[in-house]
């Protein structure tokens, strides 16, 4: 573990877990990252170093400004797309950890009009709307990949007070509270997205109200049924849960 983050020791072994859990579960494979805001400096965040998440350990955990420049300078090649990461920190205070994913099940709602919802309850975390974010609107054609700060801060704005933002063609972006949040949205999103698609095969289908969301929202980030859904996840992917 590089010297420097020897005092949040538990926090990077919590986030090398975050990075093996989603690669076990199949919300990431050889795309997709995660990221915490440093808990030594809210203006910094902590990140993988351009790697499969699968692959990720202590050692490929750099620190990045929030405009996703690295604070080491020596540090290797970083992801390209991590101005997600340092834009939402930016603008959203309240979140403390941010999943990017090209999952499938959520694909079809990117390209389509059909709005996501939540319509089951352990995907509640994700909120009552998921906007649609297509790089296109802003900076024309592209590669669809967000790869610079502008880029970064206009998805950001599209995210607005929410929990998920959909990114057309590509996948989504999720900002929690805390890593064990945003790990979990990131698992149940994809369940959610395809129950969606098949209830919507069935009929009218009803999703979750605000209220019901809001109330669900009352869990803390630390309260027990989400330890134990942690340590499941970390057991299944068989990595130290660091708890
Ligand atoms: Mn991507």
């Amino acid at each position: 573990m590089n010297i420097k983050f020897e005092s949040i020791k538990n926090e990077i072994v919590k986030l090398v877990a975050a990075n093996r859990v989603l690669a076990n579960e199949g919300i990431v494979d050889a795309y997709g990252h995660v990221s915490i805001r440093n808990p030594l400096n809210k203006n910094e965040y902590l990140l993988s170093r351009s790697l499969s998440p699968e692959l990720v350990t202590e050692e490929d955990i750099f620190a990045f400004s929030l405009d996703g420049n690295p604070i080491d300078k020596n540090s290797p090649t970083p992801y390209l797309e991590r101005f997600i990461h340092g834009s939402i920190y930016k603008r959203r205070t309240d979140i403390n950890a941010v999943v990017h994913s090209h999952a499938d099940e959520v694909l079809p709602f990117t390209i389509s009009e059909t709005p996501l919802k939540p319509v089951i309850h352990t995907a509640s975390d994700m909120g009552h709307e998921v906007p649609v974010w297509d790089i296109r609107d802003q900076f024309g054609d592209t590669n669809l990949l967000v790869t610079n700060e502008d880029q970064g801060d206009d998805l950001a704005v599209g995210l607005g007070d929410n929990k998920v933002i959909l990114m057309r063609g590509h996948g989504f972006t999720a900002a929690g509270r805390s890593l064990i949040e945003v790990v979990k949205v990131a698992i149940y999103l994809p369940k959610n997205a395809q129950i969606q698609l098949h209830a919507s095969n069935l009929g009218k289908f009803k999703s979750l109200s605000k209220g019901e969301i809001t109330i669900r929202s009352r869990v803390e980030p630390n309260a027990p049924q989400m330890v134990r859904a942690w340590e499941y996840w970390c057991a299944k992917a068989g990595v130290n849960p660091g708890i």
